[in-house]
Order: structure tokens, then C-alpha cells, then sequence
């Protein structure tokens, strides 16, 4: 068994830093000087998962391949990492405490008080450890939510503590905190990373790298100051100044030697380099695309963008792939309307119908999906984006003026798109979507096949309801392709218009599995027809 490596990595002074993405470059670099690298999440707070949270909380859910409703930092990790992640990978307070809870109902700690510590730390470790163990990684990589210095984080930072203390060597923190810039002094403030480390201290852990975000260059002196009063060596202070992409952040951190640090600090050589080639093709190809092209992503969440994170990340993968730079456009669907519909999506060059929850912004998405079919302008529909071109094509093809989902309409008289049998009795909302990946099968001569090229594919899902199989007779008869089919229960997961320059819908979410060096072959193509 490998002797793994664990490295923290925590946040003070401000949320909002970037932990997941100073976390993932940090495994990139690893990853790309050939170890086997993975990233982990602990959120601090006491839902089991992210399932049920509105994106406006907390932004977009992820799901893993396994199925787990995940934070969104696991997409950072999959995209720059290219290797898929489970549930083993994003930790919540809430599961602690229920695996600890289900533990004590059990008898297993009989006779005990079931506290704090040591029960609820030693969960958390178990849970840190497992994943390297049970997977032979090299390094796990794991980023503890929140700010140091929060009750909610306690127990997590108490947890690092131990685990430093027990493996020695083997562990160590990398403390990411903000330099402000006070425009009327000209001067960066270091005094709020001083304090932030402080507060670290307070809680038994010292530091072994800090990573200074920052909007200006850090001099030698603040480099050296901050080394003084935070106890740790002048190269173990990292500049992470502000880059135009998230993509660039490995770059900077290999230029500051945060990979180098992190090495030697462990015990291991340094004297190769991270092998970045396909990664650098990939920046060249983005920062030197100058002709853009215009997407607009229609959705509820337009007012926090990181609802539609990896929707937005897909988009530009697959931009860069084509040679084109993004322009886009977030566009809130609840108020589009028959009469202004032509002027809120006017000169785009592509529509993204974003996927959803519940009533609000529906009408105004169904009103943009016959807008984009009736004037042939490119259109990709993603779960509830798919459902809403269903019933589009219901309501002005077929002629069922009241079709809709039941999600919507529980009365409709056709309820094109309904709740699957299994999930008619589920009573929990809390993780019992149809999640994560399932197999689905292409039909031949269709855009699915010709844009995935194979017969059988597996994507993910985070739904409840369904195209309802009982009219897919009448759909097809009037020109929709049901061109992707799940083998085994045969419910309908792609959909298309031919004819059309890009008309298709998906029940499961492409947009998990696009990544730097993978990018999905349905954001490719589309983004390829888009500016054909
Ligand atoms: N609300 C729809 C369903 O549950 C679509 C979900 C989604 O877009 N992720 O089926």
C-alpha cells in the first residue's frame, strides 16, 4: 500500500477565495509529474448533501458519476483534474453527524458518551483516510469549507490537527487567505492574513504554506513580513494574484513553485517537472481565439452564475475547441414573453435551456424553445430544457394546448412529461432523484450518433420526471427523434429535431463531464454547428 499523502487546505480572512481552484491546479501539478492525485470537499454545514439546497444558496449541485449530489468544487476538480470523482469525495456535517448517530443507535458505542471528540473527529478522519487508502492514491487533496475561525468548521480543523500530528510528514496545511489593497494608503494590507493565521493557531495548527490572493504583484518585503510574523518560510509564501481564467491558475501556481514547496516539504523529490503540454495546447488555443461566438443560457438562477457553473464551463471548452472566445448571455426566463421574446434573445448565436426546478421561469423557457425552432436558430435543451422542448413541441405540433409536465400541472390532460412509476411514492426529497450515471443507447443516423460516434453511452442524471413513453408514438409520428434510449427501462433520455441546423435535448446533464482535456462532444459539436 502507498504511503499517502494528505494536504489541507483551508481559507481565512474572506470565503470566496478560490480554495477549489487553488486546491485543484495544486492536484493538477501533482497529477501532471505523474502522481496519482484526488480532491476532496468538507462542508462545514448540516445538510447531508447539497441535494436539496437552491443554487441561490450555494450555487449549482454537482453530481458525481456514483450518483452523490455534490458541491460544486467537485466540478473544478473533475475539470482539471480529467478523472471522475464519488461521493467518497465531498463530506457534509450533516453525513458526519448521521453516520456517527446511526453508529450510536447501533450499540456500537455502548456504554459511551458519543461527543465531539473523539466521535465525531475520528469520523471525519476515517472519512479522510479512506479515500486515500481504499484507492492507492499518492495525495488526496482535501479543502475544508468556510472560513477559519467559524464554529461551524471546528471539528474539521481539530481533525487536521490530529491527522498532522499523527502523520507527521505525511500532512500538511496550505492556508489561503486575502491581501487587501487600500487604494488611498497605495498600500497591501497584510494584517488580515496575520490575524487569519492567528485564528488558525488558536485552533492547534500551524500552517506550512500560505497562498496570498491578492489583485496586486506581493513585493519581496511583504513575502518576507508575512514569513516573519506567520512563522513559515519566505518560498512557502504564495502569490495568487487575479488571472483572467480559472484554467491559469495552475500556471501561476507552477511559476510560484507551490508544487515545488509542497514536494519538498513532504520529503520528495523535486527535481522533475510537471509535464503541463496538453494543458498549455488547451490555454493557447483559448487566450488566442479573438472571433466570438454569442450563447445565451436561459434559465431561473441567470442572477447568480454560478448556478449554471459547469454548464458555463462546458461552453467554454467547447469554445476554445472551436477557436472562438464566449459571449455570453444569461438570460432570466421568467421574463420572456410571446411579445418580447424576439428583442431579450435577439442576435444570439446559439440558446442553451438551462435545466430547473418548479413553476417559475417554465413558460418563458417553453416561449424561447418554439422562438428558437420556429426561426431554426440553434437550440440545446438540458433535463428540464429537454422536458420544456417536449412539451413545446406537444402544445404547437401535436396540438395539446394544455401539455405539460405534471411537476407543473399535476391536472393537465397531457401530461407529456410525468413522474416516473418508482418515484410515485418516494416521500423524501432528499437524494431520491434518479442520480447519477445510466446507460443510454443512440439510435444510428441521428445528430446523438453523429456527434457521440458509439451506440452506447453513460451520462448523469439529477431528475425526477420523465418523457412519457405513451406518447412517443404520436411525438415521433409528427418528426421528434427519440435518438437516445436507456437499454434497460427504456425511458426516453435524447431528443431531436432533424432538420433543424442543431435541435436537441437531453434528460441527463452532459455538462458534469466536459473537462479541459475531455470536452463533451455535445457542447463541441454544438458550439461547431453554432458557428458553421
Ligand atoms: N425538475 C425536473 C425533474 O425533476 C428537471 C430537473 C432538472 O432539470 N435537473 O425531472
Amino acid at each position: 500500500m502507498k504511503d499517502t499523502k494528505y494536504i489541507f487546505v483551508t481559507g481565512g480572512v474572506t470565503s470566496s477565495l478560490g480554495k477549489g481552484i487553488i486546491s485543484a491546479s495544486l492536484g493538477k501539478l501533482l497529477q501532471a509529474r505523474g502522481y496519482k492525485v484526488t480532491n476532496q470537499k468538507l462542508d462545514p454545514y448540516i445538510n447531508v448533501d447539497p441535494g436539496t439546497l437552491n443554487p441561490y444558496e450555494h450555487g449549482e449541485c454537482y453530481v458525481t458519476m456514483d450518483g452523490h449530489e455534490a458541491d460544486l468544487d467537485l466540478g473544478h476538480y473533475e475539470r482539471f483534474l480529467n478523472v471522475e470523482t464519488s461521493r467518497a469525495n465531498n463530506i457534509t456535517t450533516g453525513r458526519i453527524y448521521q453516520n456517527v448517530i446511526n453508529k450510536e443507535r447501533r450499540g456500537d458505542f455502548l456504554g459511551k458518551t458519543v461527543q465531539i471528540i473523539p466521535h465525531i473527529t475520528d469520523e471525519i478522519k476515517r472519512n479522510i483516510k479512506l479515500l486515500g487508502t481504499k484507492n492507492d492514491y499518492d495525495f488526496i487533496i482535501t479543502e475544508i469549507g468556510g472560513t477559519v475561525g467559524d464554529i461551524e468548521s471546528l471539528s474539521y480543523v481539530e481533525s487536521m490537527r490530529q491527522l498532522k500530528w499523527e502523520l507527521g510528514k505525511n500532512a500538511l496545511c496550505i492556508h489561503l487567505t486575502y491581501v487587501p489593497y487600500l487604494a488611498a494608503a497605495k498600500e497591501l494590507k497584510t494584517k488580515p492574513t496575520q490575524h487569519s493565521v492567528k485564528a488558525l493557531l488558536e485552533e492547534g495548527v500551524q500552517p506550512d504554506i500560505l497562498v496570498l490572493r491578492t489583485e496586486h504583484r506581493i513585493t519581496p518585503e511583504i513575502r518576507k513580513k508575512v514569513a516573519l510574523f506567520c512563522n513559515v518560510a519566505t518560498e512557502a509564501v504564495i502569490e495568487s494574484i487575479d488571472v483572467p481564467s480559472v484554467y491559469q491558475v495552475p500556471q501561476k501556481m507552477r511559476e510560484e513553485g507551490l508544487d515545488k514547496i509542497v514536494l519538498s516539504k513532504m520529503g520528495m523529490p523535486t527535481d522533475t517537472e510537471p509535464d503541463m503540454k496538453e494543458w498549455d495546447a488547451f490555454l493557447e488555443k483559448m487566450t488566442k481565439a479573438t472571433k466570438t461566438v454569442k450563447i445565451g443560457v436561459v434559465g431561473k438562477y441567470v442572477k447568480l452564475p454560478d448556478s449554471y457553473k459547469s454548464i458555463i464551463e462546458s461552453l467554454i471548452h467547447a469554445c476554445a475547441y472551436n477557436d472562438r472566445k464566449l459571449n455570453l448571455k444569461l438570460i432570466l426566463s421568467d421574463d420572456i414573453d410571446a411579445d418580447n421574446v424576439q428583442k431579450k434573445l435577439d442576435g444570439l448565436d446559439g440558446i442553451v435551456v438551462a435545466p430547473g426546478f418548479g413553476n417559475r421561469g417554465i413558460e418563458g423557457k417553453i416561449t424561447t424553445i418554439q422562438y428558437a425552432r420556429e426561426r431554426n436558430i440553434p437550440c440545446f435543451g438540458i433535463c428540464m430544457g429537454m422536458q420544456c422542448m417536449v412539451i413545446e413541441y406537444a402544445r404547437n405540433i401535436l396540438g395539446f394546448a394544455d401539455a405539460n409536465t405534471t411537476e407543473i400541472d399535476p391536472n393537465t390532460t397531457h401530461n407529456v412529461v410525468d413522474l416516473m412509476a418508482e418515484q410515485k411514492d418516494i416521500l423524501n426529497l432528499g437524494g431520491s432523484m434518479r442520480l447519477g450515471g445510466y446507460k443510454c443507447s443512440i439510435k444510428k443516423n441521428t445528430l446523438a450518433y453523429n456527434v457521440y460516434g458509439k451506440e452506447t453511452i453513460k451520462e448523469r442524471h439529477r431528475h425526477r420526471f420523465e418523457f412519457n413513453n405513451d406518447y412517443k408514438e404520436q411525438f415521433e409520428k409528427a418528426g421528434l427523434v427519440c435518438s437516445g434510449t436507456n437499454p434497460d427501462s427504456n425511458l426516453v433520455e435524447v431528443i431531436e429535431l432533424p432538420g433543424k441546423k442543431w435541435f436537441l435535448g437531453t434528460q441527463f446533464h452532459p455538462e458534469y463531464s466536459s473537462t479541459v482535456l475531455k470536452p463533451h462532444p455535445l457542447f463541441v459539436n454544438f458550439i461547431k454547428t453554432v458557428i458553421s
